[in-house]
């Protein structure tokens, strides 16, 4: 879980939330919840797929980046892409980026974001590697 500074809808103070993200099968979810001290607010939001853009610097700045290694070439780095292209619901640019990178380190994300692809690939038989980059 990570912290992320907001501040109250309901009275305006500034207020810590608590954000996180934990993958269930092969689906990512992510979710916040806040609990105001002063006017007694307390909100529980969760949704699928990567979290919005605020709430994934906090947990990349708290839990570290990670980073998924693919060792495949060929047809298999093609499908490898295709997996991961389909799970992030990239453009065909940004998969073709990622697939000059196979072999070899192809994303970075949160944890539970690699975690969650390398599921994907590993129910298509494709096997990678998830490493902590710059583990506090
Ligand atoms: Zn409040």
């Amino acid at each position: 879980m990570a912290i992320v500074s907001l501040v109250c809808e309901t009275c305006q103070n500034a207020i810590d939330g608590y954000v996180g993200q934990s993958v269930s099968d092969c689906r990512l979810v992510w979710h916040r919840s806040l609990a105001c001290p002063h006017c007694k607010t307390a909100i529980e939001e969760d949704g699928m797929g990567m979290p919005p853009y605020e709430l994934r610097q906090a947990i990349l700045a708290q839990e570290g980046v990670w980073s998924l290694t693919i060792w495949e070439t060929g047809d298999r780095a093609i499908v490898a892409t295709k997996i991961l292209r389909e799970a992030m619901t990239l453009s065909l640019s940004e998969a073709m980026k990622i697939k000059r990178k196979i072999p070899g380190k192809a994303i970075e994300g949160t944890q539970a974001e690699v975690t969650w692809l390398a599921r994907c690939l590993e129910k298509r038989g494709i096997t990678s590697c998830i490493l902590p980059e710059n583990r506090k």
